[in-house]
């Protein structure tokens, strides 16, 4: 059944980032051959909104405001529920993203509507939208169809394919004024710890380190080859409580969780938490001096050694190709 789907954008450091245009492929399968209208708030949204058309969005609402340059529970949620109100839709996509987990769930709440979070792919079986999710941290997978009212979910990052960039697309693309009062926060400073450069949770290669590395100066050998394979560098939480880096690279359970082509997990022992974050990562290669170490359980390629020997010589390599 053709259907009218809204896919909420998501802009940060000024650029659209992936999981819109893999929520856009997730809308299009859901729409079933009906109409789907990206919606983006901020400012400056010209070149994101074209961008949303050549990614396969049929037509762009934006809502200009400095109230929603930065991403606020308060301010998105009034602007969404708006467009909802006016465009009345059949369903709604957004990334499950740090903001997309914290605005969805209130706007299903608002238009009194069931929520598929953090589905990896979404197919029509028998007519209806079939979303597939992770459970039980990773281990298995259920599929959720949602039967009465609207369609809503979250997409997680790096999973559903986007379509092809057709940069000749053309759609409409109109202004919307909301009115956002009353906020009950604002957004004064944004205070950034960065993966060298590449986003995290988007990440196509993401080289890791655990407590293996021993100090914050043995994650450099890892930075040295996370730069020649254009990666991000991650952690799992011994690394981080051992204070070797940041928090904000910790992947796991209780840390972001990814989904790249490849994850090279450097001197992590593979417990059920970190697996939780990465065990579903395309392909996986572990580097550990234990061959008894749980993550070679979960991984693709081994290489039983010392990361510190190990490393080094794969970013020699790397920098031949
Ligand atoms: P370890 O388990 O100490 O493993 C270090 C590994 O490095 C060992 O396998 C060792 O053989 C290897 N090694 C040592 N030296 C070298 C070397 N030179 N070369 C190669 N290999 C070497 N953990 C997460 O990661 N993410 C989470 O989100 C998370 N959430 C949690 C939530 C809860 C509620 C709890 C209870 C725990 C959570 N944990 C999480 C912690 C988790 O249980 C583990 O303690 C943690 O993942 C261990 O980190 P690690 O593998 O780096 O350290």
């Amino acid at each position: 059944m053709a259907m009218k789907m809204l896919v909420l954008g998501e802009v940060k450091d000024n650029e659209l980032r992936n999981v819109t245009f893999e929520a856009i492929a997730a809308a299009k399968t859901v729409a079933d051959g009906g109409e789907v209208v990206g919606v983006l708030f901020g400012e400056n949204l010209q070149q994101h909104a074209e961008k949303m058309v050549h990614y396969g969005a049929d037509r762009v609402i934006t809502a200009e405001k400095e109230e929603l340059s930065q991403y606020t529970t308060d301010a998105y949620q009034q602007a969404l529920l708006q467009v909802c109100d006016v465009e009345n839709p059949e369903g709604i996509i957004m990334g499950h993203t740090s903001s997309g987990k914290d605005l969805a769930p209130r706007i299903a709440a608002k238009l009194d509507c069931g929520l598929v979070t953090d589905a990896v792919t979404v197919e029509i079986e028998d007519g209806q939208s079939v979303f597939t999710r992770p459970i039980y941290s990773g281990k298995a997978f259920e599929k959720k169809v949602m039967e009465n009212g609207r369609i809503f979910a979250t997409v997680r990052p790096n999973n559903i394919a986007p379509l092809e960039e057709d940069t000749s697309k053309t759609g409409d693309i109109s202004s919307m004024n909301v009115d956002i009062k009353d906020l009950r926060s604002i957004v004064k400073d944004v205070v950034k710890k960065s993966s060298g450069g590449v986003d995290l949770s988007e990440a196509k290669i993401i080289v890791a380190g655990g407590r293996g590395v021993k100090s914050a100066e043995g994650f450099q050998p890892l930075e040295e080859l996370a730069e020649v394979l254009g990666a991000a560098v991650g952690a799992s939480r011994g690394a981080c409580d051992a204070e070797y880096c940041d928090y904000a690279l910790q992947i796991g359970q209780t840390g972001k969780v990814v989904t790249p082509d490849l994850y090279i997990a450097a001197g992590i022992s593979g417990a059920i938490q970190h697996l939780a974050g990465m065990s579903n990562s395309k392909v996986i290669v572990a580097i550990n001096k234990d061959p008894e170490a749980p993550i070679f359980e979960v991984a693709d390629y081994g290489i039983v050694g010392d990361l510190f020997d190990v490393i080094p010589k794969l970013t020699e390599e790397f920098k031949k190709v």
